[in-house]
């Protein structure tokens, strides 16, 4: 936010220049416009460069290579056994203790729209979820799992407060397939120290507790 303001000001500074209002300023507002955009860029780098980058292309090509699929046919989102793969791979090359969190979503009472409407519209339902989700994670920073059944999983290389807005954003969108569906969200934020297994606990535990809480929200 603060990048943006000093650009604009840079840049009225600057269209002042052009317009001969304040002659001395013209170099000193770019010069001033660069820094900014690259401190900017330094600090993002920093805040959200965690290991995503090659991770998809690298698990693409051993997939194919073994003929393991990474991908749930039902939703077409990664699977379970890339999860783990994922997770592993940050953890094992995370030295610089770079921010992520991960994110359990849990379809609440999904029997019921089984149990009511059978199986194929249960099915519709997940896939629903699925693309509304989809169309809400940023693709540089997020990653999508089904967890199995009617759980997924996110790993976001975002800090603390960009994971939990994240999740309360996906909490909030609306879901619908024959009826309204909502979801309950777990987060646990990554710290130095926690294992993969206690992460996921964590997530778990939260999760647990929003369902204790009565469903449809975020706890973290
Ligand atoms: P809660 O709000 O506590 O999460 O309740 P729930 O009904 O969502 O959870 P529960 O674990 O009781 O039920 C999950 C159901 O999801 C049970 C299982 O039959 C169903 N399920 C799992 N995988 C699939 C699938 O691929 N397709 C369909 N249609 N149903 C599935
Ligand atoms: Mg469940
Ligand atoms: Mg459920």
């Amino acid at each position: 936010m603060i990048a943006i303001i000093l650009n604009i000001f840079f840049l009225i500074m600057y269209a002042g220049y052009l317009k001969n209002y304040y002659t001395n300023y013209a170099y000193d507002s770019i010069f001033f416009i660069i820094l900014i955009n690259a401190v900017y860029i330094l600090k993002l780098r920093r805040d959200k460069k965690i290991l995503m980058d090659n991770i998809n292309e690298e698990f693409i090509r051993a997939s194919k290579a073994n003929n393991n699929s990474i991908i749930d046919p039902l939703t077409g989102i990664y699977n379970r056994r890339h999860f783990d793969a994922v997770l592993d791979k940050i953890y094992s090359e995370n030295n610089a203790g770079g921010a992520f969190s991960i994110m359990i979503i849990d379809i609440d009472h999904f029997k019921r729209f089984n149990d009511t409407y059978g199986h194929d519209v249960g099915d519709e339902v997940l896939k629903t979820v699925v693309n509304t989700v989809r169309k809400n994670i940023r693709h540089n920073l997020d990653m999508f799992f089904r967890f199995g059944g009617e759980e997924f999983i996110i790993i976001t290389s975002d800090d603390k407060d960009g994971s939990i807005k994240l999740a309360e954003k996906l909490n909030k969108l609306e879901y619908k397939a024959v009826e309204r569906v909502t979801i309950s969200i777990g987060v646990a934020v990554y710290q130095k120290g926690i294992s993969k297994t206690e992460l996921i606990k964590i997530a778990d535990n939260n999760l647990y507790r929003a369902k204790e809480n009565g469903r449809n929200q975020v706890i973290y």
